[in-house]
């Protein structure tokens, strides 16, 4: 298995330089080139020995499907089939033909429920097995059902994960058995209508008295009303986040410690409210529509000492408070360590539910025909180029995503004080890149389906109107940019590395950029890298000069189209490199050709994508771009070939396959 420390901070000194071996290759080309009598080799960067050439010419590679799904699904394969045969059960069915909003909260919570019963997670606790945990993200998105996955992932990692990490053995005793099991669901009351993306000032206000031993909840304003809150309208249990008080006693003030998570009990067993808690319900949205969303405030809401999430700060005997952080940033950001798992989740989730759509979407072009050459049968929808160029890259992107979500999810399991940030800050990007992808793949899918991909039999529709929110719930996708670009550059100024990077290429520089091979995933990280390390460092320059005019907010306000372009960009270069380090170090010969074309057709997808800087910064020449076009054509032409081995190796259950346009003869 590869290191877990290869992908992180690009090396930026180390673009001035070409990678070694390719280096020589250049000065030997260099040498050739001088000598124009010799013949030219076609490409002097050979791609590694285990890699099969890519076919490129649109025939087919024999490659074996349970080999890819194996490589695909790593090392909890048994248990993920075990899932996917489950979710053929009827019980799991889609509910297409939509019914009130009743029925579709019902057969939601009927799923979550099935789900924990029979999935054979039976964990002990959260924190100890989280690997176990998250494995099926990717699975539960083939659930194509994001209502029942949304309420799965609010009960078990929102509410149960604050319990687990906010808690302490007395809270994990009691609320354990809860979480295991959506009898007396659970929900996390974050967000508030005055305050979404900026949880710093949220309002709701928890006073401590000591005679007591108690608090009392309240909402102090209308705008401090809990919002959006999953799983609301059923909830036994939430954890509620609200600023702890110490009231002000002998003189001294009242003492605010900040955000604090409370367990608390809302509802009553037979469903009723306690006296201080109001629900009311957010009504239809957009989608979800089977997640019941609501608004949850407090008036004197009295809750026992013991709601108190107190791992991070308690009040001893004496009324006195402690925490384990000096520092009010640090607890602020542990109260937030929730978030991770459901962000990982989504992330999960969404290139699950693409790998779904696209088998739908690709199975149907491969069937469905039109237009043609007179007294010919009509040409079959695959066979375009556009239908190629719109699916290909996103098939391709889908497993790279589903190989990098594995990744995190070992990473996140074993996470230590040593690589926390860079794991947090790889999971906020790739939430966003994930779901930002895969609702882009989900359209795509929709509209190479036409009118049968907007039926919601036919599964397709539904996933692309419930993606939407992912990328506005557990961190909006444009905040959790700005906190990977804060990141990236944080860490360039502490490796001094401002200097490094040259903004004029070298020579050696540019004979790679123009004359390395694009089919070899050295190249194309090192090009991506490049743009990722240009990009860093000039939004520092210009943070640092507008800052000296206008001060920091204001400037980093006015740098925020290229911060987000900074995250994306940083993104694009580790999903790549960490697909290919898998691949060299997990993959089976036999699968290394297929691995290869998906690696270079995304990789040449995303760096086409960003064509304008490449020419705009004279990295790669306009000629070069049309070769990198052109190539990807073709590569997605033995895509398309390979599309249906691809597919087969995801594992879609096969409820979710047999779709009514699958079954019509056109
Ligand atoms: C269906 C659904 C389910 C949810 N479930 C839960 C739940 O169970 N529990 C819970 O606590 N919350 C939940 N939420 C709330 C969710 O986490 C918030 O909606 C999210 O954090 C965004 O907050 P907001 O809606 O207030 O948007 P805002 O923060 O107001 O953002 C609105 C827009 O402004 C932009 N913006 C904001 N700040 C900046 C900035 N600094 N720079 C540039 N642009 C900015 C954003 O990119 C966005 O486009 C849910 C939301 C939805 C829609």
């Amino acid at each position: 298995m590869e290191s877990n420390n290869t992908n992180s901070s690009l090396n930026v000194s180390s673009l001035n330089k070409v990678p070694q071996q390719l280096s020589a290759a250049i000065k030997q080309q260099q040498q050739q080139q001088q000598q124009p009598q010799k013949q030219q080799p076609q490409s002097t960067v050979k791609p590694p020995k285990v890699l099969k050439p890519l076919c490129l010419n649109g025939t087919k590679i024999d490659f074996p499907v349970a080999a890819l799904k194996s490589f695909m699904d790593g090392p909890y394969e048994p248990f993920l089939d075990h899932l996917r045969n489950m979710f053929n059960q009827p019980t799991f069915s889609i509910l297409s033909d939509g019914g009130d909003l009743n029925s579709r909260r019902r057969n939601a919570s009927m799923k979550c429920k099935a789900f924990l019963e029979q999935s054979g997670i039976a964990y002990k606790d959260i924190k100890s097995e989280i690997g176990r945990l998250m494995a099926p993200a990717v699975v539960i998105g083939m659930l194509c059902d994001f209502s029942a996955s949304v309420k799965m992932g609010v009960h078990v990692w929102l509410y149960g994960g604050s319990i687990a990490h906010l808690g302490t053995a007395k809270h994990q005793e009691f609320y354990n058995d809860s979480v295991r099991k959506f009898e007396a669901p659970g929900c996390f009351a974050m967000t508030e209508l005055g305050h979404g993306s900026n949880i710093r000032s949220l309002e709701t206000i928890a006073t401590y008295n000591h005679a007591r031993r108690s608090f009392v909840i309240q909402t102090p304003t209308a705008s401090a009303r809990k919002v959006f809150l999953g799983n609301s309208g059923e909830a036994q249990f939430a954890v509620v986040f609200a600023r702890l008080l110490m009231p002000s006693h002998a003189g001294q003030q009242a003492q605010d410690h900040g955000l604090h998570g409370f367990a608390v009990r809302i509802r009553d067993t037979n469903k009723s409210l306690f006296r201080g808690v109001n629900w009311s319900d957010c009504g239809e949205k957009m989608g979800l529509n089977g997640t019941d969303n609501g608004y949850l405030w407090f008036d004197q809401f009295e809750v026992p000492y013991d709601a108190l999430l107190d791992a991070h700060g308690s009040i001893d005997v004496n009324g006195v408070y402690t925490s384990i952080h000096k520092n009010q940033g640090k607890r602020f950001t542990a109260m937030l360590s929730a978030l991770f798992y459901t962000r990982l989740a989504v992330s999960g989730g969404c290139v699950g539910a693409s790998q779904a759509a696209l088998s739908i979407a690709i199975n149907y072009a491969f069937q469905r025909r039109q237009f043609g050459l007179p007294q010919q049968p009509e040409e079959l929808l695959i066979h375009y180029s556009t239908h190629q160029s719109r699916l290909m890259p996103s098939l391709a992107g889908s497993v790279i995503m589903g190989v990098v979500q594995m990744y995190i999810e070992e990473r996140w399991a074993k996470v230590s004080a040593v690589d926390q940030r860079e794991v947090e800050t790889l999971i906020c990007g790739f939430k966003a890149f994930s779901t930002w992808e895969s609702v882009n793949a989900l359209q795509n899918a929709r509209e190479c389906s036409g009118g049968q991909g907007y039926l919601a039999s036919n599964i397709i529709a539904l996933l692309r109107i419930d993606a939407d929110v992912m990328l506005t719930l557990e961190g909006d996708n444009t905040v959790l940019c700005q906190q990977v670009a804060k990141d990236l550059i944080t860490d360039m100024q502490k490796k001094g590395a401002f200097g490094f990077l040259m903004n004029n290429i070298t020579e050696e520089m540019a004979t790679y950029f123009s004359s390395g091979d694009i089919l070899s995933p050295e190249f194309l990280i090192y090009v991506l890298g490049y743009r990722e390390s240009r990009l860093c460092r000039m939004a520092a320059m210009r943070l640092r000069k507008m800052a000296k005019l206008h001060g920091g907010f204001s400037a980093w306000n006015k740098c925020l189209d290229h911060l987000i372009i900074l995250a994306k960009a940083h993104v694009e270069r580790r999903i790549i490199e960490i697909f290919y380090q898998r691949m060299l170090a997990n993959a089976k010969p036999e699968i290394a050709g297929i691995l290869k074309l998906i690696l270079t057709t995304y990789a040449l997808y995303l760096i086409d994508r960003s064509r304008g800087f490449y020419i705009e910064h004279s990295i790669i020449s306009k000629k070069r771009c049309k070769q990198i076009k052109n190539t990807l054509v073709r590569l997605c032409e033995d895509m398309t070939v390979n599309s249906k081995d691809i597919i087969q190796s995801f594992g879609v259950p096969k409820q979710f396959q047999n779709v009514p346009m699958l079954n019509s003869k056109f």
